[in-house]
């Protein structure tokens, strides 16, 4: 029994149920995994850093960006009989602090490019409405100076969902300064095991008040984060250190769990055992020491560069294959990625075949809220069907990198009518 098993929320990239058993562990870490580089990159030092939600205002650290959400939404005032906007593109963890507030997620149309339809917004606002929420998908910012222009018009509140958008500028300005309010997931950028932050760039988050989750959680933190890095081999040196003193703490751990069952299940409310992922027993919870630390220590600028530097490879090397492309046709300076999304004609076909071979994908969006269908938004449909995603994080290797593009090459050209591999 590991540590591991216990998590405050459902996995940080999406709302996908754990993976069936017929699919092998990933062969290279889906999201970052603390490394010596992350931590002392002295060629980083001094280097203009990259604009993040939290140069965008007054921040609070909390443990997901689900219970940000959920925060975002008190500090609005959303209650019961409201209605807030959602986009149809969505994963579970955005709806679900709607429905906690008592509100009716409206869901609007997006287009093929993910960008947000403006008129089915304008058309869908209503004497209910209080917030318009949008994200900022994979990373690529929303048109926000026109979102913003109309939800000052319309008298209702911006929330920015920069889950995918930790770092990143627009117009000059970080993303997540444009809202009223803005949220990010820690654990999508930073090799940390929760974390999240609600920012606000207009209001003051005095109201928001935040206790430690206990030392138990803390310890839980630092352990886990440490054995994560261990298990694709990130801190080879720590981790001969520490070989003695982690086995006892898992014989420790069964012990525990296998004498005080109950006791042990109350440190992991709203875990990833499928279902609802969303606990308000966590709002009131402050992120740990370990994850604020690492967030302010952990270069920026070598993250940003590393990602696009990431994601570019990843864009060569997969544009013009057949039956799939990337889905954005550029990478604009001021965006940071958090993923490579790639519009697949075969998806089903293709995910399976990539996981069976340890390929980490990732499905944003693969659940959509019930009742989302494409009398709702048909684009959203298609791309929550047809859009994998590839990790392009700072702490993949160039020959991680190299083999999950030479696997997703010949998987696309195996898939691929009329083409023999
Ligand atoms: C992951 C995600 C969230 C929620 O973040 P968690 O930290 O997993 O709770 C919110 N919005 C989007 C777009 C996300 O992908």
């Amino acid at each position: 029994m590991s540590f591991s098993d216990v998590k405050p929320h459902a996995v940080s990239h999406d709302a996908v149920p754990p993976e069936p058993a017929a699919f092998p562990r990933s062969r290279l870490p889906v999201s970052p995994r603390l490394s010596v580089a992350a931590l002392a990159s002295l060629r980083y030092l001094g280097a203009r850093p990259v604009p993040s939600i939290l140069d965008a205002g007054t921040a609070r650290f909390v443990t997901s960006g689900r219970v940000a959400i959920a925060l975002a939404l008190r500090e609005m005032g959303v209650g019961a009989g409201d209605a807030v906007l959602v986009p149809s593109y969505h994963c579970a963890s955005m709806i679900e602090p709607v429905i906690w507030a008592g509100a009716t997620p409206v869901f609007y149309r997006i287009r093929p490019d993910t960008s947000v339809d403006l008129d089915d917004i304008a058309a869908k606002i209503d004497g209910r409405t209080r917030v318009l929420m949008a994200t900022n998908y994979f990373g690529f910012h929303q048109p926000l100076a026109a979102l913003r222009t109309l939800c000052d018009a319309r008298g209702i509140q911006l929330l920015e969902d920069c889950a995918h958008s930790f770092l990143g500028e627009h117009q000059g300005r970080p993303l997540g300064s444009f809202g009223d309010y803005a949220i990010a997931s820690s654990m999508k950028f930073f090799p940390v095991y929760e974390g999240g932050c609600l920012v606000s760039s207009r209001h003051p988050l005095d109201a928001v008040r935040l206790q430690s989750a206990g030392l138990g959680f803390e310890a839980k933190v630092v352990l886990n984060t440490v054995e994560d890095g261990f298990a694709y081999g990130r801190l080879p040196v720590l981790r001969a250190l520490l070989a003695v003193p982690m086995m006892a703490k898992n014989a420790l751990w069964g012990r525990i769990k296998a004498t005080r069952h109950g006791a042990v299940q109350a440190l992991a409310p709203g875990s990833s055992d499928g279902g609802f992922g969303f606990d308000p027993a966590w709002l009131t919870k402050r992120s740990s020491v370990f994850s604020r630390a690492l967030v302010k220590i952990v270069s920026r600028r070598r993250m940003g560069e590393l990602r696009r530097r990431n994601y570019q490879r990843l864009q060569t090397a997969l544009a013009g294959l057949p039956g799939c492309r990337p889905l954005f046709n550029t990478l604009p300076d001021g965006v940071y990625p958090w993923v490579f999304p790639l519009l697949c004609d075969e998806p089903q076909v293709l995910f399976r075949g990539l996981k069976q071979d340890g390929v980490p994908v990732i499905r944003f969006g693969e659940y959509l809220w019930p009742g989302v269908d494409a009398t709702v938004c048909a684009t959203s449909v298609d791309l929550s069907r047809r859009v994998l995603q590839f990790p392009c994080h700072q702490e993949l290797r160039k020959d991680e990198l190299d083999w999950m593009i030479e696997q997703v090459r010949q998987h696309v050209r195996r898939g691929a009518p009329g083409v023999s591999s």
